[in-house]
């Protein structure tokens, strides 16, 4: 059997990979080892940001999954029992001005039935054993649950295959990083007692953080530190019981609230780790097979998904023989894997300084935190940032810099969004887009490069340059109004 991409796992960064490739046109197989899909909450968030990939997948996605969550406007964060930020998104430059709250069932659902819709299935029951890199393929061994073998020859193969990735493993990759000392509790329950609209609401109290996410009706998601582990087992982890949920909220939430009628309780420990590279060849990693952190801002799975976004268009254009491997398929490690850097650091400090113990510490963070909350731009930036619009890749190789004088987003950016514009990369093929005047000056290139360039100009951010964005809406040139030599030795680099 040949396939152009084997996706190994069918979480939600795998089904996420899978739909793109499959609206680009790739013929690709997924496989999952597991039964059925999860039918756990675990992450709860989805963000703008992934949104508007979201709303590129085809029309009405976005939509869907809005349709399937529940809309809250801001988090909160207090401290002793006085809120000191209040984290407003509707300031956010985006179609999405607020948090998605969505069970990651709900997600996976979603993202499953988007793929049947594309004529692809997901192959339950069928794990990927081992696979042996070539120079023009890969070959892996698939086992079915009736206990026959596949030999599967794929142009390219991706491990979405989660934190104990078969394919990590199997290429040798170690995951670098730490475990956090600390036990965690989970528990989705039912809440009594909580007033307002829905909101993100995060508590540091002397003895420990709780966080408090609305879920939809009276069912809420509670997280808490447990304290230092007291187990050393390997995925042993301490399952609260519905009385210490209670004392919990008691001790470090506001009065009055009520749990009753547990959904699922739970307990983890904080993993901070990543792969050094994405890509070994013609095998690519993504989502949690290469990062896992800490839960805070609930960044992970999103993450995972725009790890999806990056490459599939990547992948598409190069499979095609539209361009060159490189320097594309070296950029998903490169633009990717400094992304990771970036969140772990972040989950990593945000979660440090939640857990800061002794009274005096606690007090000046509790003061240094509610000064800098104070300040406006604080937290319009936190907003940017937990919505994952402020993602970009200024170190990108694909970057292009070229004239002076001209405002309008750097290379790198992602390419501000516009009222009634189509959405950029939406098509069934991924496209540059180039945002410039003149229309006649460009025509022969739109000519040269019918398959990788959209045929239509768009308005310019500033009429002094040009913008040259890539299909999953990042600027790739910025350059001085009419310079097409720049955008033609640009997509000529690209390896046509
Ligand atoms: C208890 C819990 C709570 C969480 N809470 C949050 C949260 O609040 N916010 C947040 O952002 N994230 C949260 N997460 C993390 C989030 O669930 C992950 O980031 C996300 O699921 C990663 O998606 P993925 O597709 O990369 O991997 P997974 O969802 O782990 O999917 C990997 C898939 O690969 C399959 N697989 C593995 N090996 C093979 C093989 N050899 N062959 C075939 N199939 C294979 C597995 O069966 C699995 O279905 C939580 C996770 C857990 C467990």
């Amino acid at each position: 059997m040949k396939a152009d991409v084997l996706i190994v796992g069918a979480g939600p960064v795998g089904m996420t990979m899978a739909s793109e490739l499959a609206r680009y046109g790739l013929s690709i197989r997924i496989v999952d080892k597991n039964t059925q899909r999860t039918d756990r909450s675990k992450a709860i968030v989805v963000w703008a940001r992934t949104l508007e990939l979201l709303d590129r997948m085809g029309p009405g996605v976005a939509e869907r999954f809005i349709q399937a969550g529940l809309k809250a406007e801001y988090a909160n964060l207090f401290a002793g029992g006085e809120q000191i930020a209040h984290i407003d998104l509707s300031g956010v430059d985006t179609p999405y001005k607020f948090i998605l709250l969505i069970q990651q069932s709900e997600t996976e659902r979603l993202l499953e039935e988007h793929l049947a819709g594309l004529g692809v299935k997901v192959e339950r029951q069928v794990q990927l054993e081992k696979f042996v890199p070539r120079a023009d393929s890969v070959l892996c061994s698939l086992a079915n649950a009736d206990g026959s073998n596949e030999q599967l020859e794929a142009s390219w193969l991706i491990g979405c295959d989660g934190a104990h990735s078969t394919v990590r493993h199997s290429l040798g990759m170690s995951f670098e990083g730490s475990t956090m000392l600390n036990d965690w509790i989970l528990a989705d329950v039912h809440i009594g007692g909580i007033q307002g609209p829905p909101a993100g609401d995060i508590h540091w109290h002397a003895e420990g953080i709780l966080a408090i996410f609305p879920l939809g009706g009276t069912r809420y998601r509670v997280i808490a530190d447990a304290g230092e582990s007291a187990s050393t087992a390997i995925g042993e982890h301490r399952v609260p019981t519905l009385e210490e949920v209670q004392r919990i909220l008691d001790v470090r939430g506001p009065k009055g609230l009520i749990a009753s009628d547990p959904v699922w309780m739970s307990g983890f420990t904080i993993n901070e780790r990543k792969v050094a590279d994405y890509r070994a060849g013609r095998v690519f990693l993504a989502g949690d097979a290469a990062h896992v952190h800490s839960p805070a801002g609930g960044q992970g799975m999103n993450t995972g998904m725009h790890d999806a976004f990056n490459l599939a268009w990547k992948l598409s254009l190069v499979s095609r023989g539209l361009c060159a491997a490189e320097p594309l398929l070296t950029s998903y490690n490169a633009e990717r894997s400094a992304v990771a850097k970036l969140v772990l650091e972040a989950t990593g400090r945000a979660t440090a300084i939640a857990l800061m113990r002794g009274g005096a510490k606690q007090s000046i963070r509790n003061h240094v935190a509610s000064l800098v909350f104070g300040l406006a731009p604080v937290r319009h930036m936190m907003a940017n940032v937990l919505s994952e619009i402020a993602v970009g890749y200024p170190d990108s190789p694909l970057n292009s810099s070229f004239g002076s004088g001209h405002s309008g987003p750097a290379p790198g950016k992602r390419a501000p969004f516009r009222a009634g514009e189509l959405a950029l990369g939406s098509g069934s093929m991924p496209r540059f887009a180039l945002f410039a005047t003149e229309n006649n000056t460009y025509a022969d290139i739109m000519k040269e490069f019918p398959e990788i360039l959209e045929p239509k100009l768009r308005p310019p951010y500033d009429e002094k340059g040009l913008w040259l964005v890539r299909p999953d809406g990042y600027v790739a040139l910025r350059a001085g109004s009419g310079d097409k030599g720049a955008v033609h030795s640009y997509l000529r680099q690209l390896g046509k």
